[in-house]
């Protein structure tokens, strides 16, 4: 995932450096002899290799967050977002009749930040979350950034299991929290969880389609004949698999991007709370079901083409949100999407603003806060292109839906204003 806007329209890397890059790139060379060998590849297969390749993967290997790198993401921009994030979690932990274990599970947690503020929260509520089992599980494929995450969450008070075991990390946080690594999210212990994925969707490989006169076709990933060096789009000339199965009934796009894997990832987290209670947080790039042609890269903070350099660029899709509201079945009560700028709005951003401003006098963190606080939830920078989409168990509104036929506002914080008594 990426987040600056302001850089998007700035496409600029120059020849030379892309033929460095891709000399760097063993990804780039293994996919030439595999298409070599035996064929187009989908875009999928590209992404999965350039992103998670277990050797060279852009998020294996990399440490691309923050100023530095080639992205900055919410979280990293405002302790505030951790905050009120944190404040959420507690919140619907509350509502759901206070559960005496509470799972704590972040996909993808990057360097740990937003998992680091909401623990802090965790902390300073310790009266409300008394002798509660509280525990924390992190997803996360890039054994690079699961450093990070343990050098932030427990100033490296963890263990590396051996092996290939499911919990592949573990240790105590700063605050003194039970906390594991896992590379799947079935190896996480069952029990009441509260799941959050900021940007996590995004990295997860789509399927591209062509509507064409003979049908719906796959998009590939092919050598280009003219530079062989070169990888190139192709559309498949007969079905595959992929386009026989992805593509719904009533779509009416020209151009669709397919994201299974993120479908079955949300299929999971809608079982586990069906069965054992508690709720998702999902916050992305993401629209409902219209937009098109959205795969594409970043690095070094500017837009990347995605098939230069594989492995050395960010590559990222647009979550479709209403395919992954199709996907959770009806097993849970979904919300949203809200977009960011009304979910941090209904969160109460603008008093925590101005409790941060009260206690602070140096005129230069001032300024850092305010436009931190204006990058979060300004239309034109992140407050309108992220969304948030939240999965519920259907017994959290079954009260609410029986009793009001939906004129009062939803009862769930961020979805609408929350209620401070
Ligand atoms: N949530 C963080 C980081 C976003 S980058 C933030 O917003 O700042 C995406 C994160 O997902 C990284 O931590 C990356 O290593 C992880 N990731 C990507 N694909 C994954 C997969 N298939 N399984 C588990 N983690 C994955």
């Amino acid at each position: 995932g990426n987040s600056l806007i302001s850089l998007r329209s700035t496409v600029s890397c120059s020849n030379s450096s892309i033929q460095r890059l891709e000399s760097n790139s063993s990804i780039h060379k293994h996919l030439i002899s595999k298409i070599t060998a035996t064929g187009p590849i989908s875009v999928a297969e590209y992404m999965r290799e350039a992103l998670t390749n277990p050797v060279a993967g852009y998020y294996v290997k990399n440490d691309m967050l923050g100023a530095g790198g080639d992205f900055i993401t919410s979280p990293e921009i405002s302790q505030i977002f951790g905050e009120l994030l944190g404040v959420w979690c507690v919140s619907e932990w509350m509502a759901a009749g206070k559960s005496n274990t509470f799972q704590l599970v972040e996909l993808g947690p990057g360097r740990g930040s937003l998992a680091s503020d909401i623990l802090r929260v965790f902390s300073q509520l310790k009266t409300v979350l008394g002798e509660t089992d509280i525990s924390v599980h992190l997803v996360e494929v890039s054994p690079k950034l699961s450093q990070f995450q343990a050098e932030c969450l427990t100033g490296d008070n963890t263990q590396p299991n051996d092996g290939d075991q499911p919990v592949y990390r573990s240790g105590t946080t700063r605050t003194g929290l039970p906390i594991s690594w896992y590379r799947r999210i079935e190896d996480i212990p069952r029990g009441f969880s509260v799941f959050l994925a900021h940007e996590f969707f995004d990295a997860i490989p789509i399927h591209k389609f062509q509507r064409t006169e003979k049908g719906w076709r796959e998009v590939m990933v092919d050598i280009d004949p003219e530079s062989p060096g070169k990888l190139r789009f192709v559309v498949s000339h007969s079905p595959t698999l992929a386009s026989s199965i992805l593509i719904q009934k009533d779509e009416n796009r020209q151009h669709v991007e397919v994201c299974p894997e993120g479908g079955v990832i949300v299929q999971k987290l809608a079982n586990r709370i069906a069965e054992d209670g508690g709720a998702a947080l999902i916050v992305d790039y993401g629209h409902d079901g219209t937009k098109t042609d959205t795969f594409r890269g970043f690095k070094g903070h500017q837009l990347h083409n995605v098939l230069e350099a594989p492995g050395m660029a960010d590559l990222t899709a647009d979550v479709d949100i209403s395919y992954l509201r199709k996907m959770t079945g009806n097993e849970v009560t979904c919300l949203g999407p809200i977009t960011q700028r009304s979910f941090l709005k209904n969160m109460g951003i603008d008093s925590r603003l101005q409790v941060l401003l009260r206690n602070c006098h140096d005129p230069s963190t001032r300024a850092q806060l305010i436009h931190s606080y204006d990058m979060l939830i300004n239309p034109e920078k992140m407050g309108h292109r992220f969304q948030f989409f939240s999965l519920l168990n259907r017994g959290r509104l079954a009260q609410y839906r029986g009793m009001q036929k939906n004129t009062a506002p939803l009862p769930v914080a961020g979805f609408a204003e929350l209620d401070m008594q």
